[in-house]
């Protein structure tokens, strides 16, 4: 007889593209930081949808919110307006404008100039959208607001990035899965060094529009870029002119123990690109906001979305705004972040070769003489813990914020328990 689980991973192996490569765990229900398996076996989730569900499964207040918005509305496309649209956007304006730069030098082009800065907000669905967004508005901005030649536009992005999946993004990776053979590719992106300002100076030139990073680089591992590097890649773009792009999709929402991880070094970007918890973990609900000097270049029918906005993607996004404003969230991942990095750091030497923790996120690389990141993570899942490899060696602990203390190190027991017995 074949399992209820092996049926399921069956069918997915006959009829669905191989475009992901699985753990053998197929989920059935979820509720805070644990799944259940169609076997009826419980996990503890230490990958939280690569951070989509920073406020855990079906957290209560996001789930009420969309089941009220279920039975009232959930389509009616942008030629209309709805009763959620306007709130949602102000919302997110105003958590995004909490954010204060340190000083004068680290925020917005506009703030310096003494421009109108109003922030506002561009609602999409995925991250790879939202990030595609921020491209076109900085190369709109490039040609209408700097003055830079029609169709020569640069910008800069930093190795090892990992922004989607869409043609314009995989040109600019170098990551050969996600690159290679989906040419001919978009010209216009200047790759330099992550974690080297100066190479950013360097880039720029007189066509550069913009400079896109990620605050903490996810998907590369867990790359927390040295200390004052924001800080100083905010200066050099304010110095040229030239806008920064933050894309805080995986580090945003609260996973580096702040609301934004450009709030650690007090860095206002010129745009934040927001995706993944935005939706709860619910719906796909992704957003660029920026100030009116910026996003103010999109005019009616010059780029826009379907499902971008809808209500029930706003009614989940407003609960997740409101899951963010006291800092309370923000705070839980600051505090069992230290008992992450404290147990983390327990294991180097023991099976870990380096750890690296920013907030409830870790990235560990482990001793490859002990196996791949994924003989790791499948050992993980066999007892009870799940996490995914990322690159060869190296394994991405990110659970929901709402995980308990004593969950989250059983789990770290367990990759001790791991790491020991092979
Ligand atoms: N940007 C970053 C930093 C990401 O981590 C991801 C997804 O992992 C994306 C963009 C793409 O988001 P999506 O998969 O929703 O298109």
């Amino acid at each position: 007889v074949t399992s209820p689980a092996a049926a399921q991973i069956a069918l997915a192996e006959r009829y669905a593209a191989h475009n992901y490569h699985p753990l053998p765990v197929v989920v059935a229900e979820a509720e805070g930081a644990w799944v259940t398996g169609v076997d009826g076996r419980r996990y503890l989730d230490c990958l939280a949808g690569y951070s989509a569900l920073n406020f855990g499964h079906r957290h209560p207040a996001v789930i009420q919110a969309a089941r009220e918005q279920l039975d009232r509305l959930t389509l009616i496309s942008r030629a209309f307006h709805h009763d959620q649209f306007g709130a949602f956007c102000a919302e997110l304006a105003a958590l995004v404008a909490a954010s204060r730069p340190a000083d004068p030098t680290l925020g917005r082009l506009g703030d310096r100039d003494g421009r109108s800065t109003e922030t506002m907000v561009l609602p999409m669905n995925t991250g790879a959208e939202a990030v595609e967004t921020a491209l076109k508005v900085a190369r709109k901005w490039g040609y209408e607001v700097k003055g830079v030649p029609d169709g020569r536009a640069t910008i800069v992005v930093a190795s090892g990035n990992f922004h989607g999946r869409t043609i314009s993004i995989v040109s600019f990776s170098d990551d050969p899965d996600a690159h290679d053979h989906y040419g001919p590719y978009t010209p216009g992106f200047v790759t330099v060094p992550y974690g080297d300002a100066d190479a950013i100076a360097a880039a720029i030139d007189e066509t550069t529009v913009a400079v896109l990073i990620e605050p903490v680089q996810g998907e590369a591992g867990v790359i927390v870029p040295p200390d004052g590097y924001l800080r100083d890649v905010r200066r050099v773009c304010g110095e040229n002119d030239v806008l920064l792009l933050a894309d805080e999709i995986q580090s945003g929402l609260g996973r580096t123990g702040t609301t934004f991880a450009c709030d650690r070094e007090g860095v206002v970007p010129d745009l934040y690109i927001l995706g993944k918890a935005l939706g709860g973990g619910v719906v796909p609900v992704s957003a660029v906001v920026g100030s009116v000097d910026v996003l103010g270049v999109v005019r009616p029918g010059q780029h826009g979305s379907t499902f971008g906005g809808n209500p029930l993607a706003c009614a989940v996004g407003r609960s997740v705004v409101a899951l963010l404003r006291d800092g309370s969230y923000q705070e839980r991942a600051r505090d069992l972040g230290l008992v992450l990095r404290r147990r983390l750091d327990q294991l180097v030497g023991k099976g870990l070769v380096s750890v690296r923790c920013v907030g409830l996120w870790a990235g560990i690389d482990v001793d490859p003489a002990l196996g791949s990141g994924r003989d790791i993570c499948a050992a993980l899942a066999d007892r009870g813990v799940l996490a995914k490899d990322t690159h060869g060696s190296t394994i991405r602990i990110a659970p929901p914020l709402v995980i308990e203390q004593a969950d989250l190190e059983w789990a770290v027991d367990q990759l001790a328990d791991v790491l020991a017995s092979r």
